[in-house]
């Protein structure tokens, strides 16, 4: 037998001989998760003998965060804006950077937005939470992640005014919207070697690589959405830090009147913000 707090020491060096980047933090959530605790009160439970059920559990995470499986994944959830959201491997893991997108939606009224590729749905569901009069709809092409969307939206209490439906971009979307957003799949397929396994082996491609490079969806959504928007409706869309030139390139040839550059908190490049064309 061996304490709560042997066993977490052993497996984050079992986590950092794995490459794990940040192993203690991870055995410690693991840990909480696998005894059913809050993550602030695993120092409480350090010194106590590890029930032979948790240390199982525990023992299991452990096996699969080596092998790399996001930590969102084996707890099955992920903070997003405030909330909890429900994570599966069918769904990108909502990331911080993606909190800017949310930031510069909010910043203007809205009363009905579009989330194109909406994943975990954590945007759509997140500016539904935020402004309780807006209605919103979700599209994304797999069907788990629409599942996962939509029990997202229930779960966080705006599924009364969220619609998820199943389609390719703009196939089976209906109406007009104040906003359109999205945070498409944008890296290369060259890109996809040098990403962390977390990404590559664990989370969808689908969501990550549109297979080429990497703008697929930007020539979409630049072409098509000025057939969804109302009058002074706009469009934002998050991109990777080096694309800022390419997917303002792409807007601007597409007519669109004006085309903005936002930065994230880390000052990098990650949203384009799109207003009607002329
Ligand atoms: N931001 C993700 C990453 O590189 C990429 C997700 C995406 O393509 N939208 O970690």
């Amino acid at each position: 037998m061996s304490t709560a707090g042997e066993a977490m020491a052993a497996a984050a060096a079992r986590l950092r001989a794995a490459g794990v980047p940040d192993p203690a933090r991870d055995a410690r959530l693991l840990l909480a998760h696998a005894a059913s605790v809050d993550a602030a009160r695993v120092t409480l439970i350090a010194p106590e003998e590890i029930a032979p059920e948790i240390a199982e559990r525990f023992e299991h995470l452990i096996a699969l965060r080596a092998v790399r499986v996001p930590v969102s994944q084996l707890v099955g959830s992920r903070a997003f804006y405030g909330r909890d959201f429900k994570i599966s491997r069918h769904v990108l893991d909502p990331r911080p950077e993606t909190e800017t997108l949310v930031e510069l939606a909010l910043s203007q009224p809205f009363n009905t937005v579009l989330d194109l590729g909406t994943g975990s749905g954590c945007i759509l569901v997140t500016l539904l939470a935020e402004r309780p009069d807006a209605r919103g709809t979700g599209v994304d092409l797999s069907e788990d992640a629409c599942l996962q969307a939509s029990a997202n939206a229930v779960h966080l209490g705006v599924g009364g005014r969220a619609e998820i439906l199943q389609s390719d971009w703009f196939e089976r979307v209906e109406g007009r919207f104040d906003l359109i957003l999205s945070n498409p799949p944008y890296l290369a397929q060259s890109e996809m070697a040098d990403v962390a396994p977390e990404l590559r082996d664990h989370e969808p491609h689908m969501a990550l690589t549109d297979g080429f490079d990497g703008l697929s969806a930007y020539r979409i959504i630049a072409s098509e959405a000025q057939g969804y928007l109302t009058a002074q409706g706009r469009v934002l869309v998050e991109i990777g830090w080096q694309q800022g030139e390419a997917v303002c390139g792409i807007f601007r040839a597409a007519g669109w009147a004006s085309v903005e550059l936002a930065h994230d908190l880390d000052g990098r490049a990650r949203v384009v913000c799109a207003g009607q064309p002329a």
